[in-house]
């Protein structure tokens, strides 16, 4: 099968897709586009084999076809992946009044790497609360899309020691500036948000902002780097690289095949809110697709669960930070990722079935496990494999900077592992291993 590259969608995905609710936004438009049907979960669903369905909470969406020559019985095919990534999260007061500057406190959301934020032109986006004059209370999603903030280090001159080991303070050192008074006019930041509202909603009444949650992030477009263009330079690769593929994947799943994808908010931040893998979202939607605890259980039980989120690629400045013996390259295939505490869902038999669907595609493999004196992340896998009790491996792109505001990849990878995901949506059967016990 002659496979298009994804990566020129995956540039547009990533730019249009500052925050996990922007994420979901497009998602939701392209899950329309290809005749998915939205629902509610406020309201009853009649759900039938042969259609496809998708709901979305809070910066999550789980989105599922329903196979039109099997049953439920047979199970469900699931990636599983997260919509949000390491930022800068703004406080809901500024510094408005003790600067000629404005500067807005910021949290760290996230693992984030601190000290790429620093020097980089940033944006603002985020949703806003407003309610208007008629008492209409909506909630909008903004995207200053251009920069409009910064973070400067500070000179050399005034600080020698900053190559010997820098330390960021969030709370003193990180602060954004995003404008200058330069007319003694008060800079309020809400009247910044009033404009870009203006802006992005014309047809809209002025409206008043009662809350917001807004992120800076990084408007660099994705970009090709390397003398033969073998990598690829994005902003929150890690993970809307895997929504992207799962989601291109789903479109082309077999008739034959009940797929689905779990993709949630607030990984990043340990999975625990509403919307989040630790929360309800994901057994509550399941539930009400297979009704009864009976049918539930055997619909488990016969799924699988793909956890899809970007690896470590071994660093060539810092051989000594990964394993030797698991050395993993970017432009050399999906990284099956293991671990003994199972911070990491892949064992014998769901890293097995992972291996065969990559050869069939003719996609090698390469197998990540930590540094045994380090440790170890994890993902959403070993969340959603324990909650739902489903057999689940633990796989993703290679990927240099995880967590920086800028992350590397292979230009090679996103396809590689597309074709494998997409084989996955369509095989006619999953390799199964069946238990040999003693004796048999
Ligand atoms: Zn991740």
């Amino acid at each position: 099968m002659t496979i298009k590259t994804i990566v020129p969608d995956l540039f547009n995905f990533i730019e249009q897709s500052p925050t996990p609710f922007h994420a979901t936004s497009i998602m939701r438009e392209k899950l329309l586009a290809h005749d998915f049907n939205e629902l509610s979960e406020g309201e009853i669903w009649s759900l039938e084999q042969g259609k496809k369905y998708f709901v979305s909470r809070n910066g999550s969406i789980i989105a599922f076809s329903l196979g039109l020559s099997t049953s439920l019985s047979s199970g469900f095919r699931i990636i599983a992946a997260h919509t949000d990534s390491p930022c800068l999260q703004l406080k809901p007061r500024s510094r408005e009044n003790q600067s000629p500057y404005l500067i807005v406190g910021v949290e760290k959301y996230g693992g984030a790497i601190l000290h790429t934020w620093f020097d980089r032109e940033l944006s603002l986006a985020g949703r806003v609360s407003c309610v208007s004059s008629t008492g209409d209370s909506r909630c909008l999603l903004v995207d200053f899309k251009r920069p409009v903030a910064f973070i400067p280090s500070l000179a050399m001159h005034l600080d020698r020691s900053v190559n010997e080991g820098l330390s960021v303070n969030v709370q003193n050192d990180l602060s954004p500036i995003l404008a200058q008074s330069l007319d003694g006019r008060p800079l309020v930041i809400l009247s910044m948000l009033s404009e870009q509202i203006a802006f992005e909603y014309p047809a809209l009444q002025e409206a008043s902002i009662i809350g917001y949650d807004l992120f800076c992030y990084d408007p660099a477009k994705p970009a090709a780097i390397g003398f033969q263009n073998e990598f690829i330079a994005a902003p929150r690769l890690d993970n809307l690289l895997s929504c992207h593929i799962g989601l291109e994947a789903l479109y082309r799943s077999g008739d034959h095949v009940n797929g689905m994808l779990i993709y949630t908010n607030h990984e990043e931040i340990g999975s625990t809110s509403n919307s989040g893998a630790l929360g309800s979202f994901p057994d509550v939607i399941i539930s009400r697709i297979l009704g009864g605890t009976e049918e539930k259980a055997i619909c488990l039980h016969h799924s699988f669960l793909l956890s899809l989120d970007n690896a470590h690629a071994s660093h060539p400045n810092y051989p000594d930070k990964t394993d030797g013996d698991h050395q993993i390259l970017l432009n050399h295939g999906p990284v099956i990722k293991i671990n003994a505490s199972q911070r990491y869902t892949s064992n014998a038999q769901s890293s097995s079935l992972f291996r065969i669907l990559a050869s069939e595609t003719g996609v090698q493999t390469q197998d990540f496990v930590m540094r045994s004196d380090m440790t170890c992340g994890s993902t959403i896998g070993p969340i959603s494999s324990a909650q739902l009790g489903i057999q689940a491996v633990d796989v993703g792109v290679p990927t240099l900077a995880m967590h920086s505001v800028r992350e590397v990849t292979g230009a090679a990878d996103p396809d590689l592992m597309y074709q494998v995901i997409i084989h996955y949506f369509n095989r006619q059967m999953l390799p199964h291993f069946k238990e040999i016990q003693h004796g048999e």
